[in-house]
């Protein structure tokens, strides 16, 4: 669904509807009209560098940097067993 058409530059943007917009993660703000909706989704969801100052995508991006983190960690201690095993 978009019922705004515009051109969404958050990567966490999953859709929108005259009075919200829904999130990757089933997050979903709401709006109390259609020129709070508007006002917000231009500021941060559909604005080239905006999306980065939402609050919401920051968490989101922690989040993710924070998997990456353990997989990567966890890769390398899956690397070291392995090592121990060939010896
Ligand atoms: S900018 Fe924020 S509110 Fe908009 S789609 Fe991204 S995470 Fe959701």
């Amino acid at each position: 669904m978009d019922y705004w058409h515009k051109k969404w530059r958050c990567p966490f943007f999953v859709w929108d509807d005259r009075e919200h917009v829904a999130c990757e993660g089933k997050c979903r703000i709401s709006f109390p009209d259609d020129a709070s909706a508007k006002e917000f989704m231009e500021e941060f969801c559909a604005s080239e560098h905006g999306w980065e100052k939402c609050a919401i995508a920051r968490n989101k991006l922690r989040f993710y940097e924070r998997k990456d983190k353990e997989e990567t960690a966890n890769v390398k201690e899956k690397a070291v067993w392995i090592s121990a095993r060939g010896k």
